[in-house]
């Protein structure tokens, strides 16, 4: 066993990065990775991008951090920025997603006892959801190797198959708080339901005044192609988790609201020492400079048509290994039929490419929002190499 001070939670393998430089990681021995991870949804804009730089180094030679107990004119701005881009009125900033999360969980459950149903506090939601690794956050999640070890979970959830409205409709009951969904699986497998099922259960809330909470931590920020991911199914949330891509790099996340869903969240209610410091909301201005515009997510659902188009051709002449492609703009899957692990590790040690694994078999794809042309060129290059190479444990 490697000797290392940090706590061993990860199963963390060979390749130590050192450097960024755009689409691609430099490791510590000199070898250079083509990354269509980005730190799993996190590096948007890629390594290394100007903007994005220059943003942090200028507001961290200002103004790095102040309390919260003070007017925050860089908050205000963001907050107002997220406001106009989405159905939100009012936002949370926090230091990462399960903090944004965890915000959700609490704007939810504060918005029913504000309007006096103080027993409404249960919240639905799926199977093989992931919404971070605090304790209300895997108490949300279905999975128990998540849970083994860490009992007892917070009460109040309650999980049902993702993609089953009649389940969904039959499990609303008088202590029903709202839903809590991924409107695009993650760590699940990048599975996307139907439009039916994300509006069915939009009537639901309606129809029960209850709250739709979606947590779009990894699937937010451009990635998918439109801002929000839920644009594409025709639905507006009441809370929405947003982290990851949002800081494309620097740590930070929101929770972002309806003036509705927040009444609860009056003053003293909630907070966070860090949360929305001047030096990430100035990351976060930069990232949204770049991918907050029309232009930008046309280009991302451009090329993933590319992407998507060649991946689909390249599985073709691998039907023993490859079962098919999902996803939306580029949060996408690569479901196989065979053990996912190995292949990941076989493209990152043999052919200098990083991929994610999910559940259900899926390489996750989750290149930087910026690619073009000759990044897809490089990567069906390394992937055609990866799979002409690899010899499976077991083909199903
Ligand atoms: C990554 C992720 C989280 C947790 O975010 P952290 O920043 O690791 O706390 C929550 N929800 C989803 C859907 C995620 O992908």
């Amino acid at each position: 066993m490697s000797v290392t001070p940090l706590m061993p939670v990860y199963p963390r393998c060979g390749f130590r990065p050192v450097r960024g430089e755009h689409c691609h990681l430099i490791g510590e021995d000199g070898r250079r990775y083509l990354d269509f991870a980005s730190g799993i949804a996190v590096n948007i804009l890629g390594h290394s991008h100007g903007g994005l730089i220059e943003a942090i180094q200028k507001q961290a030679a200002t103004l790095m951090h102040v309390s919260n107990l003070y007017g925050s004119p860089q908050g205000e701005r963001l907050a107002q920025r997220l406001v106009d881009l989405t159905f939100a009125d009012t936002v949370f900033f926090t230091n990462s997603g399960a903090e944004a999360v965890e915000c959700a969980i609490k704007v939810a459950r504060s918005y029913h006892s504000a309007v006096g149903n103080d027993h409404k506090h249960e919240l639905i939601t799926f199977t093989e959801a992931f919404h971070g690794r605090t304790m209300g956050t895997i108490s949300a999640s279905s999975q128990e190797k998540m849970h083994k070890g860490f009992l007892p979970l917070l009460p109040g959830f309650k999980y049902l198959p993702f993609g089953d409205l009649v389940a969904a409709q039959a499990a609303v009951g008088p202590n029903t708080a709202g839903f809590l969904i991924e409107p695009i699986q993650g760590e699940g497998g990048i599975k996307v339901p139907t439009d039916a099922f994300l509006q069915g259960l939009r009537a639901l809330c309606d129809e029960h005044d209850l709250l739709l909470v979606l947590d779009e931590v990894q699937s937010g920020v451009a990635r998918t192609g439109t801002f929000y991911a839920h644009e594409q199914f025709g639905i507006t949330p009441d809370i929405l988790a947003s982290a990851k891509g949002l800081g494309g790099g620097f740590p930070m996340g929101a929770c972002l609201a309806t003036e509705k869903a927040a009444r609860g969240m009056i003053a003293g209610t909630h907070g966070s020492t860090y949360g929305g410091n001047p030096l990430a909301m100035a990351a976060s201005e930069a990232v949204l400079d770049a991918v907050a515009n029309e232009d930008f997510l046309a280009n991302v659902r451009a090329t993933s048509a590319k992407l998507v188009g060649r991946l689909e051709q390249f599985i073709g002449n691998y039907p023993e290994m490859f079962e098919l492609v999902r996803g939306r703009g580029l949060l996408l899957g690569l479901k196989m039929k065979v053990e996912v692990r190995p292949f990941v590790a076989h493209l990152r040690d043999n052919h200098q490419l990083l991929t994610v694994s999910a559940v259900d078999q899926t390489v996750r794809i989750l290149p930087p929002l910026v690619i073009d042309d000759s990044h897809i060129d490089e990567f069906m290059e390394k992937l055609s190499a990866g799979a002409a190479s690899f010899t499976p444990a077991e083909v199903a």
